[in-house]
Order: structure tokens, then sequence, then C-alpha cells
């Protein structure tokens, strides 16, 4: 158990940064849900990073590290222990290797929007499946994000780590099990950074790649509502779309929480949506999967935090 105080205490007069306690989660998840952090810690740079993540774990306090929260629940009472931001560490860099290859860095914090638009500036094919997919590079590698038939591990080259005992190290892509939406990097790594390995291409190709796929998401997802995306992994061969729409539970409401009517892997909020609205529209479709078709649905958004009766 932690509080905003023990947190304060642990990082003394240490340089942490930029660090809000008390925060309200709704004002960072793309859900706009989810109750306080003891504090929020926006990470600049990896010498701060380091600094801060060993006091925290010298300290026993707990700590999650997230990017862009758009794959994240948290739930209403809020999260006991420190939130780690990397949105500040975002620079991309790209190097030419052999032949047509060019290699791309980018730190964990860099959108996959800015990747994406890099991607076009200097001409280069391998990261259009990127395109409108909201999160950071770190959340995109840790989920194996992926959309349109590829994934992150289609271009993963390295990624850089810090590991459970606060170290710096360098995983190659064959080190790391990838799976869909899943990698088994061991639990509270944090993600620094990935290498991308891109083919020099055309530009009016790479574009016009890049604007069917917008296209396509426009047609298909409620973008003009908040939400996490795909709510639940797909079952092979059978999306898990479909089988909430077969059970007729598109536009099902609780409180300010609808089941999307035109996607009904998404939970939208119509607003005012608390996380235990979305949350129990979750727990009805898993219940009406395991009674109607006897799957289980496995969520592929990231649940934290406590429920409301037990904030402080
Ligand atoms: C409108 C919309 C459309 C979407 N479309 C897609 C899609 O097509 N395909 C898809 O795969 N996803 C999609 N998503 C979901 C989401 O954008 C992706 O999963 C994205 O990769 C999450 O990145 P993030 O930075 O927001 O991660 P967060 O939500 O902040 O975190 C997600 C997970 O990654 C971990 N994490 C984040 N950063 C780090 C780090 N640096 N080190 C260690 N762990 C870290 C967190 O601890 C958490 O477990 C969509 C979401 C929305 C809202």
């Amino acid at each position: 158990m932690t509080d905003g105080n023990a947190i304060k205490e642990a990082l003394g007069s240490m340089d942490a940064g930029r660090v809000f306690y008390d925060e309200k989660m709704s004002g960072h998840t793309s859900l706009k849900v989810g109750g306080s952090a003891d504090a929020l810690i926006v990470i600049e740079n990896e010498h701060q990073l380091v600094a801060v993540v060993r006091k925290l774990r010298e300290k026993n306090i707990k700590f999650f590290t997230v990017g862009n929260l758009t794959n994240i629940i948290v739930r209403d009472g809020g999260y006991r222990g420190a939130v780690l931001l990397m949105t500040g560490m975002k620079d991309i860099q790209c190097r030419p290797l052999a032949g047509d290859n060019v290699l791309m860095a980018a730190m964990a914090g860099a959108s996959l929007a800015k990747v994406v638009s890099q991607s076009v500036a200097e001409e280069l094919t391998g990261v259009e499946f990127c395109a409108g997919i909201p999160g950071s590079v770190g959340g995109a590698v840790w989920m194996n994000a992926g959309a349109y038939g590829k994934e992150m591990k289609d271009v993963i080259q390295e990624v850089d780590i810090l590991d459970t005992s606060s170290m710096k190290r360098v995983m190659s892509r064959d080190e790391i099990a990838f799976s869909y939406r899943h990698t088994d990097f061991p639990d509270r790594t944090i993600i620094l950074g990935a290498r991308f390995k891109l083919v020099k291409g055309e530009r009016a190709k790479i574009k016009e790649r890049i604007n069917d796929i917008m296209k396509s998401r426009q047609e298909k997802h409620p973008l003009e509502y908040p939400s996490a995306g795909s709510v639940f992994k797909n079952l092979p061969g059978m999306p898990a779309g479909k089988i909430i729409e077969d059970m007729g539970l598109k536009g099902t409401v609780i409180g300010g929480a609808e089941i999307s009517p035109r996607h009904a892997n998404f939970i939208i909020n119509r607003g005012g949506a608390t996380a235990a609205d979305i949350l129990g529209l979750i727990e009805l479709i898993q219940f009406r999967a395991r009674k109607e078709k006897g799957v289980a649905l496995e969520t592929e958004v990231v649940i934290i935090g406590e429920n409301e009766c037990s904030e402080k």
C-alpha cells in the first residue's frame, strides 16, 4: 500500500522531473475514465527514468509504465503507486543499412503517428499498418500491436529495455516471443525504445496505403467517441466483434458506456461513463459469450487499479 506522501518522500530531493500527485487518470486515458494515481511521473530521458525506477524499487513502491494510455482501463478507485508516463522520450532517428534497408530507431514515448509520418518523410515502407493506431512505440511493442495483416514483430529488429534489475539491455527480435497482441517480456520490464528495419520505397505508394487504411478506419470504427480500440482479442477464425454482434449486444448501454452500434468490439464513452460502466459491459459480454456461444473472450485492453470502494 502506498500513497502520494510515500512517493514524495522516496523521490525526496532527487530530480524526478515533473511529478503530479493525486492525478486523475481520466484526463490521460483514451477512454476518459479512471480514478487518481498516487503520482504520475513524466519521464523525459533515460537518466531520469533509471534514477526514478531504482528509487521506487528500493523503497518498494509499486509503479506501472504507460505510453499513450490508449489500451488501458484504470478502475474508478485509481492506482495506488506511481504511473510512469513515457511520452517525454520521443526521439526518432533513421540510418541507412546495406542495400535499400534503413534502420529507424524510435524512443518508447514516440507516437506511432510520428513513426508513420517520419516513414513518409524518409520514403520508407514497412510501418504503414501503424497508421491510425493512437499508441506509443513502447505500448505498441509491449502489446505487439497490429492491424491490416501486420504486427510490430514484422518490423522490430531490436528492443532496448530496462530489465527487472534496472539494468539496460538490448534484446534482439529472436529473444522475444511475439504472439497475437502479446509479448513475453518479464513483468515490469520497461521498454526504452526499439529499432525497426524498413525498406526504401516510393512515397506515393506509401501514402496511398496509409490513406486507404485511414479511410477504412474512419468507415469501420466509432472514432467520434472516446474508446480503447478493440476490447477483446479475436478467437482463431472468429472475430470477437462478430460474436458480440451475433448475440445482439450492439448498442447495449450501462451508464455512460455503450457497445458501439458501429463496431461491436468497441466500447465507447458516450459521455460521463465510469470505468465501472465499461467493466460492467465487459463482464456482460464475457458472461453471455460463455453461456450462449461456449467461448471465453479474453480482453485485449489492460485493466489496472482499484475499485472505487477501496479509494483512499
Ligand atoms: C481508436 C483506437 C484504435 C486502435 N486500433 C488498434 C489497432 O488497430 N491495433 C492494435 O494493436 N491496437 C489498437 N489500438 C489499441 C492501442 O492503441 C495499441 O495497443 C497501442 O499499441 C497501445 O499503445 P499505448 O502507448 O497507448 O500503450 P498504453 O495503453 O499506455 O499501454 C498498453 C500496455 O503497454 C504497456 N506499456 C506501454 N508503454 C510501455 C513501456 N515503455 N514499457 C513497458 N510497457 C509499456 C503498459 O504497461 C500496458 O500494459 C487502438 C486504440 C484506439 C483508441
